[in-house]
C-alpha cells in the first residue's frame, strides 16, 4: 500500500528481544515535529548489540525502530527550524534506546534532535560519517582541546579498522598528527595506510600489563575499545599528553592506576556522543565537512541494502567489519 512504509521492529517477549521487518503507517511513528523520509541509516557496535538480541539492553523501550543515526529529507514539518525539502540527520539523542531511530523508511522526531547537513555532505556521506564518524570528530577535537598538538610524537588510535578509528586515523593525518593505528587486524594494514596512518601496533601487544608507568611513545590516543588496552595507552602517553575514550568493544573495564594522572599529568577525556548539546553538534559537522577527506570517507565506506543488514549485524560484533557501512533503506 502506498501509505505504509517498511521499518524493522525490535519487540521483546518474556525477556527475549525479537527483532523484525514490518510495514508501518504515519499514524504508527511517535508523536514529534518533523517527518523525514529516510534515505539512509548506519551501522555503528551499538546497532550489532541491538539486532542481535539487545545485548547490552540498549533498547529500554518497546517496540522499538533500532538504528542509532538517519539522514534524508523533510516531508513534514511543524517547527519553525525546517522546511520540507531540508536535507537533514539525525544521531544520538536516545534513538534506538528510548527512541524510535533510523532503520525505517520515514520516522518522526523533534526538530532539536536534527542537523542541517553542512555544505558538501550528502545523506549517504552523512551516514557514512554517521554516529562513529561523528564520535572521532568529538574525540579529535577533545585532544586539541587539551592542547595535544602535530609534532613529533604520534597520535595513537586503537581499534583503528572500526567505524570510529578509521575516521580518526583519516582525521588526524588530515591535520597534521603523525598516526600510529592499533589493530587486532593486520591485514588491514594496507587499508589504515591509505587513510593515513603511518605506523602500526599489534593490539595483542597492548592487551597484557606492563609497567604502571612505560616508555612515553605518544603525544595522545583516541582510544575504541576500553579496558586493558586503554590503561596500557594510558602508561604511555607522554607527559601533558590526552587520551580520548569512548568505547568499550574490548571491555568496560579501565585496570589503571593513577600514576599517568598524578605524575605526567594525562587527561582522560570522556566523549558522549548522545547527549552532546546541539551546539558542539553543529561545530562537530561543520568540522567534518572541512577537516574529512571525501576520498578517504568513501574508501572506508560499504553501502548495504536494508535487507543485508541483519547480516552486517552479526558481522560487526566479531570485529570483522572494517570501516563504515551505510544502510539503504529503500533498496
Ligand atoms: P566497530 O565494531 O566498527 O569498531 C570497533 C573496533 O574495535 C574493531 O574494528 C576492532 O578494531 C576493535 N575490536 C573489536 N573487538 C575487540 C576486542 N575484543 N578487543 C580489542 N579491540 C577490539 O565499532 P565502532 O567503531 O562503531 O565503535 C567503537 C566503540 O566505540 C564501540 O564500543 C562503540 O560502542 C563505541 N562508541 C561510543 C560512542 C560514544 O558516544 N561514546 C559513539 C560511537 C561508538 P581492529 O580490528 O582494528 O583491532
Amino acid at each position: 500500500m502506498a501509505d505504509t512504509f517498511k521499518a524493522l521492529v525490535v519487540t521483546e517477549t518474556d525477556g527475549k528481544a525479537a527483532v523484525a521487518f514490518k510495514d508501518l503507517s504515519l499514524n504508527d511513528l511517535p508523536p514529534g515535529d518533523v517527518v523525514v523520509r529516510v534515505a539512509y541509516s548506519g551501522l555503528n557496535y551499538k546497532d550489532g548489540l541491538v539486532l542481535n538480541g539487545n545485548k547490552g539492553k540498549v533498547v529500554r523501550k518497546f517496540p522499538m525502530v533500532p538504528g542509532i543515526d538517519l539522514a534524508g529529507t523533510v516531508e513534514e514539518s511543524s517547527s519553525p527550524l525546517y522546511r520540507k525539502g531540508d536535507v537533514v540527520a539525525a544521531t544520538g539523542w536516545g534513538l534506538s534506546e528510548t527512541e524510535w531511530g533510523g532503520y525505517t523508511q520515514k520516522a518522526r522526531l523533534k526538530a532539536d534532535w536534527l542537523v542541517p547537513l553542512p555544505p558538501g555532505i550528502d545523506v549517504k556521506r552523512a551516514m557514512a560519517i554517521g554516529t562513529a564518524g561523528f564520535t572521532a570528530m568529538l574525540a579529535v577535537m577533545a585532544l586539541e582541546d587539551a592542547r595535544v598538538k602535530p609534532g613529533k610524537l604520534p597520535v595513537l588510535v586503537t581499534g583503528a579498522a572500526g567505524g570510529v578509528g578509521s575516521v580518526a586515523v583519516a582525521l588526524l593525518a588530515k591535520l597534521g598528527y603523525s598516526v600510529t593505528a592499533a589493530t587486532g587486524r593486520p591485514d588491514q594494514q594496507d587499508y589504515l595506510r591509505g587513510l593515513g596512518a603511518s605506523a602500526f601496533v599489534d593490539r595483542a601487544q597492548l592487551a597484557t600489563a606492563g609497567r604502571p608507568l612505560d616508555k612515553e611513545l605518544y603525544a595522545g590516543a583516541v582510544d575504541t575499545v576500553g579496558s586493558q588496552i586503554l590503561a596500557t595507552v594510558l602508561t604511555q602517553v607522554a607527559r601533558g599528553g590526552a587520551v580520548s575514550t569512548c568505547g568499550n568493544a574490548a571491555g568496560i573495564d579501565l585496570p589503571t592506576s593513577v600514576l599517568p594522572f598524578i605524575l605526567r599529568g594525562v587527561a582522560l577525556l570522556g566523549i558522549d556522543s548522545v547527549f552532546c548539546p546541539a551546539e558542539r553538534r553543529r561545530e562537530a559537522w561543520r568540522r567534518l565537512a572541512k577537516d574529512l577527506p571525501l576520498d578517504k570517507l568513501d574508501a572506508m565506506t560499504e553501502v548495504v541494502p536494508f535487507g543485508q543488514l541483519l547480516d552486517r549485524s552479526a558481522q560487526i560484533l566479531k570485529g570483522h567489519v572494517r570501516g563504515r557501512t551505510v544502510v539503504d533503506v529503500n533498496a
